[in-house]
């Protein structure tokens, strides 16, 4: 899941500066989840941009945001909605602000969300980042877990030395990310792959922006 926070209140007024009309979408996904951009996110959003005294055109949750599909359906159903609109402000992440901004054509298309990371909802509240998208995974190596995530330094053939009782010299309230892989690997019996030196990521996957049709 793609993890959201706010924007400052403060942050989101400067941006919308000039702007007197604005629409507001959020999504019923991940920004739903993180209580960033849900149902009660944009309805609080409504309230306090209308204390200001901007002027909301109308508000939508997309199910997802980041769906161009259902993005022009969006904007076809409320074509003179949006001609009255000066501003669209997205309570989902980056990925959803861009698709919203190529979907509807509106000439400011701004966020009100911080995009953080993909990681694990460890349960309400509270969630770990995972996977940093390298496109080529190593977790059959490692235990299934991502040294390039849980390792403060991303190492690809650790430990680096530095762990303490077990902590990282990083951030000595995190567990050392390579002591996680290597019970891991103990477990299953594969600890002969802590011995091994791996190649350098095929970096070329993250090439960027990356397209897939399938
Ligand atoms: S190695 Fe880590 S960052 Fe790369 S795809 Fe696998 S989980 Fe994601
Ligand atoms: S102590 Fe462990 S988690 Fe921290 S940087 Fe070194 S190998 Fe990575």
């Amino acid at each position: 899941m793609i993890i959201t926070e706010k924007r400052s209140r403060k942050q989101i007024f400067n941006s919308l500066k000039g702007n007197k009309t604005v629409f507001l979408i959020g999504c019923a996904q991940c920004a739903t989840v993180c209580k960033t951009g849900g149902e009660d996110q944009v309805d609080e959003m409504e309230s306090d941009l209308r204390k200001e005294g901007l002027k909301i055109t109308g508000k939508a949750i997309l199910d997802p945001a980041c769906h161009l599909v259902k993005v022009k359906q969006l904007f076809h159903k409320n074509k003179e909605t949006f001609k009255q609109t000066d501003a669209v402000l997205v309570l989902a992440c980056g990925d959803g602000a861009q698709v919203i901004k190529d979907g509807t054509k509106a000439e400011r298309v701004l966020p009100a969300l911080e995009t953080l990371f993909l990681g694990e909802v460890e349960r309400a509240g509270h969630f770990t980042q995972k996977c940093i998208l390298c496109g080529d995974c190593i977790i059959d190596r490692t235990g299934t877990i991502c040294s390039l995530t849980v390792c403060s330094k991303g190492l690809l053939n650790g430990p680096c030395g530095g762990s303490k009782n077990e902590k990282c010299e990083v951030d000595k309230e995190k567990d050392c990310g390579w002591i996680l892989i290597y019970k891991s690997l103990k477990e299953s019996g594969d600890l002969d792959n802590m011995r091994k030196i791996y190649k350098p990521l095929d970096y070329s996957k993250q090439l960027k922006p990356q397209k897939i049709i399938l």
